[in-house]
C-alpha cells in the first residue's frame, strides 16, 4: 500500500493534518473498542483509493528543542519510506530556516513532494502563501488542518501523486506470512533457518508487490509465502532510526499477509513497542502468533514456560487467546511449530460457519445469558449469521442494538472464539437493527 508523508517543523501542524486525514475515518472504520491508539499512522482512502498516512514528526522525541539534525533525519526516513511527501509550513511565520532547510534536502530527493500551507484560517491569508514559492517546491496547496478547508484539493493532489496502484496479490490463496518485531529479537535468523540452506526447494518471486519479496516456502507438507520487505539499511543509522525503519517494515509487510508472527526477545520481554506491533495487526485484522525467540537464554524451571505465557496473556489482554510458541532459532528448537501454528491460524481466520450451526448453538447460550435489560427495555437477538467478508464478522440481530454493552459483546466474541477455535484471530461483532 502506498505510504503519505508528513514532515515539517515543529507546531506547524503536522498531527491536526495528520488526524484531520485519517483520524475521523480511522474511527469509523475501527469502531472496535481499544483498537485506535497509535495515533502516527493510519489509513485513509480517497474516491476509492487507499493509502496510509504517517506523521513522522511524531518518531522524533524532544520536540520542543530540536535540533537540525533531528529535522534532517526526519526528512530523509520520509524519502527513504514514503511515495508521496508533503512538506507542510505555516502561512503567518512566512519561511523559516528549518523549512528552508527540508525544502533543500526534499528537492533533491527523488520522491513527489506536495507544498502545503496550513493554518490559512481565511481567504485573505492566501495571498501570504504566494511567498512559499520561494522553496522552489511549486505552488503552495493552501489549506487549514484546523477547519478542514481546502484538504480535498489536497487529496487530490495526492492522489495525483501515488504510484499506481499495487494491484498485487497473486492469483494463488497460499498463506502469507511475514515476521515482524522489534530489531535483534532473531527474524533474520529464522528468515535464514527457514530459507538458508533449502534454495532448491523454495522460488523467490521478485515483489509481487513493490518492494516486497514473497518466497514461497513448500516443504513439510506446508505451503506458504513467507513475506519479507526489502531495503532495511541497517549500516550508520542510530538506534531510533532503527526502530523506525522496523515499524514501516513492519507496517508494510503487516498490510501484505495474512498471518503475522511477532517476534520477542525472551531476555528483553514485551514491551511498548512490542505492543504497538501488536495493536497494528490486530487493527489490520490479521492473525497473530507469537514467538519468544532465545529461549536458550533463558533460565529455566518447569513452570517458566507457564508463567511465561499467562504473562504474555495478561499484557495482552482482551486478546488472550493468541497462540505462543517458546523457541532458539539458534538451536533450530520448535521453528517448524511456529510455521505450523501459522498455518493454524490462517485456516481459522478463514473459516465460515454456517448461519443454522451458528443459530443451534448460540440461540440457547443466548436464552440462557440474555444481554441485562437496559432503561427498562427487554433486549432480544433474535439470530446471527456470519458476514461474507475476508475475515471473520458476526452479525447479531437485535431489537435494540444501541442498548448492548462492551462485556455482553465481549461474552459472545469469547464463546464464539471457544466453540469454533479463532485463536489468533481478530474477529468483529456487530449488533444490527432487526
Ligand atoms: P505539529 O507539532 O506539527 O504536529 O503541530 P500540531 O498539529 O500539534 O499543531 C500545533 C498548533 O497549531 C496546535 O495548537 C494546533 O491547534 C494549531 N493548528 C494546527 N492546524 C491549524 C490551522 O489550520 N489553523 C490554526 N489557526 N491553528 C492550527
Ligand atoms: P533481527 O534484527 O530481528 O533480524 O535479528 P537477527 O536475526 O539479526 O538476530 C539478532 C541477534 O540475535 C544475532 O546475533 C543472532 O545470532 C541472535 N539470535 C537470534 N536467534 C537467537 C536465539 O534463538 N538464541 C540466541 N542466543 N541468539 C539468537
Amino acid at each position: 500500500m502506498s505510504l503519505v508523508a508528513i514532515v515539517g517543523r515543529p507546531n506547524v501542524g503536522k498531527s491536526t493534518l495528520f488526524n484531520r486525514l485519517v483520524g475521523e475515518r480511522k474511527a469509523i472504520v475501527d469502531a472496535t473498542a481499544g483498537t485506535t491508539r497509535d495515533r502516527h499512522y493510519g489509513k485513509t482512502d480517497w474516491n476509492g483509493r487507499e493509502f496510509s498516512v504517517i506523521d513522522t514528526g511524531g518518531y522524533t522525541v524532544n520536540s520542543d528543542d530540536i535540533f537540525e539534525d533531528e529535522i534532517r533525519r526526519q526528512v530523509m526516513l520520509a524519502i527513504d519510506e514514503a511515495d508521496v511527501i508533503l512538506l507542510l509550513v505555516e502561512v503567518s511565520t512566512g519561511i523559516t530556516d528549518l523549512d528552508e532547510l527540508m525544502a533543500d534536502i526534499l528537492r533533491r530527493s527523488p520522491k513527489k513532494v506536495i507544498l502545503v500551507c496550513n493554518k490559512v484560517d481565511n481567504n485573505d491569508q492566501i495571498y501570504s502563501s504566494h511567498e512559499f514559492y520561494a522553496l522552489g517546491l511549486g505552488d503552495p496547496y493552501c489549506i487549514s488542518s484546523m477547519s478542514g478547508s481546502g484538504t480535498g484539493d489536497l487529496m487530490d493532489a495526492i492522489l495525483a501523486a501515488l504510484p499506481a496502484d499495487d494491484a498485487d496479490e497473486a492469483e494463488d490463496d497460499l498463506p502469507r506470512i511475514t515476521i515482524v518485531g522489534r530489531p535483534n529479537v532473531g527474524k533474520s535468523s529464522l528468515t535464514n533457518a527457514l530459507l538458508g540452506t533449502e534454495r532448491n526447494i523454495v522460488t523467490s518471486i521478485a515483489g509481487t508487490t513493490r518492494d516486497s519479496i514473497h518466497t514461497r516456502y513448500n516443504k513439510f507438507g506446508m505451503d506458504f509465502y513467507l513475506v519479507d520487505t526489502a531495503g532495511m539499511r541497517k549500516k550508520g543509522k542510530t538506534m531510533e532510526d532503527l526502530e523506525f525503519y522496523s515499524v514501516m517494515r513492519s507496517i508494510r509487510a503487516i498490510e501484505q499477509s495474512d498471518v503475522c508472527v511477532l517476534m520477542l526477545d525472551a531476555q528483553q520481554g514485551l514491551e511498548s513497542q512490542d505492543l504497538n506491533i501488536h495493536n497494528l495487526i490486530v487493527r489490520n485484522r490479521k492473525g497473530c502468533v507469537i514467538v519468544v525467540n532465545k529461549w536458550d537464554l533463558v533460565e529455566k524451571d518447569s513452570n517458566t514456560m507457564k508463567e511465561w505465557t499467562e504473562f504474555l496473556k495478561k499484557r495482552l489482554a482482551p486478546f488472550n487467546d493468541i497462540p505462543i510458541v517458546f523457541t532458539s532459532v539458534l538451536n533450530r528448537q520448535r521453528i517448524l511449530d511456529v510455521l505450523q501454528t501459522a498455518i493454524r491460524v490462517h485456516q481459522s481466520r478463514k473459516r465460515r460457519i454456517s448461519t443454522s450451526e451458528l443459530n443451534e448453538e448460540l440461540l440457547p447460550l443466548i436464552e440462557n445469558y440474555p444481554p441485562p435489560a437496559t432503561k427498562g427495555k427487554y433486549i432480544k437477538i433474535k439470530y446471527v449469521t456470519q458476514l461474507p467478508t475476508p475475515t471473520p464478522q458476526f452479525a447479531f440481530f437485535v431489537n435494540l442494538p444501541q442498548y448492548i454493552k462492551e462485556p455482553y459483546r465481549r461474552f459472545l466474541e469469547n464463546n464464539i472464539r471457544e466453540r469454533w477455535d479463532f485463536a489468533g484471530v481478530p474477529i468483529q461483532i456487530y449488533f444490527r437493527q432487526k
